[in-house]
């Protein structure tokens, strides 16, 4: 059942969540809550440490210290597929659709195994209501080799969808998008969470930052350096000054 977008008590909780590839530290002591219904931004420069925080959320990346703990289940010490069923749904940077599976069947496997499993008939009928959701219906009974790129980017949102995650990471959903599709993809994102969806969204397009979230932080060389509103955090001195070095 959805609710109305009125963020609730807190969900997720990331304490001191560090992640090292050899002598880099990608993510440094990070710590966060995400509250029940609430749309929570990720920004920073290319390369502070978004997608490993959001790796580690998934499961994808174990971090090397801290803990990730979403409604009392443990996320740092579970398997990724036990991740996805203690209720955590992705998108990926880069698209991964299955090429062999049929737009359907993509949507269908992320309710195999996603939070809310389903399975046969119920599990095609979800799977195509969600296509229609995301303004897919007339792609139900095609490849996806015949797929735009927006419409690529639909079938991961269904296929996360389909597992009725109880929080979403969205890495750069709206990245590769054109201005009209970008506010097609606004407007979408925005409909979730109208609906009382719990998101992460990492994002680079500050207009979307700006409509779409409740709060966000943001992280620096893997550090946070920021959490607020959107206002309060784009107009902090260090914020500001994190972008233009950047530039
Ligand atoms: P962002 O998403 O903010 O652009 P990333 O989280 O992808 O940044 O990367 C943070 C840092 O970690 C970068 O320096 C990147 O090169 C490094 N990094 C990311 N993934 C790996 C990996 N699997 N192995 C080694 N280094 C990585
Ligand atoms: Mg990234």
């Amino acid at each position: 059942m959805m609710h109305e977008h009125t963020p609730g008590a807190p969900i997720l909780f990331l304490r001191n969540v560090t992640k090292r590839f050899g002598g880099l530290v990608a993510v440094n002591d990070v710590s966060f809550d995400v509250r029940e219904h609430e749309v929570m931004g990720i920004i920073g420069p290319n390369g502070s440490g978004k997608s490993t925080t959001m790796n580690m959320i998934s499961g994808a990346l174990k971090a090397t210290s801290g803990s990730i703990e979403l409604q009392g289940h443990d996320l740092t010490r579970a398997k990724i597929f036990e991740n996805a069923r203690f209720g955590v749904g992705r998108t990926f940077q880069l698209v991964r659709i299955l090429p062999q599976l049929s737009v359907v069947e993509n949507v269908i496997a992320g309710g195999v195994f996603g939070h809310k499993r389903r399975w046969g008939r119920e599990a095609e009928d979800f799977a195509e209501s969600l296509l229609d959701r995301v303004g897919l219906s007339h792609a139900i009974g095609k490849g996806v080799d015949s797929l735009t790129y927006i419409d690529q980017k639909r079938v991961e949102l269904a296929r996360a969808l389909a597992g009725q995650p109880e929080v979403l990471l969205l890495d750069e959903w709206l990245a590769g998008l054109n201005p009209s599709e970008l506010r097609v993809g606004i407007d979408l994102i925005a409909s979730l969470r109208a609906e009382g969806r719990t998101v992460i969204l990492v994002e680079h397009v500050m207009d979307a930052i700006r409509s779409l979230c409740d709060r966000c932080v943001v992280i620096n060389s893997g550090a946070k350096i920021a959490e607020g509103t959107p206002q309060e955090a784009l107009s902090d001195p260090e914020v500001i000054r994190a972008y233009l070095g950047d530039a």
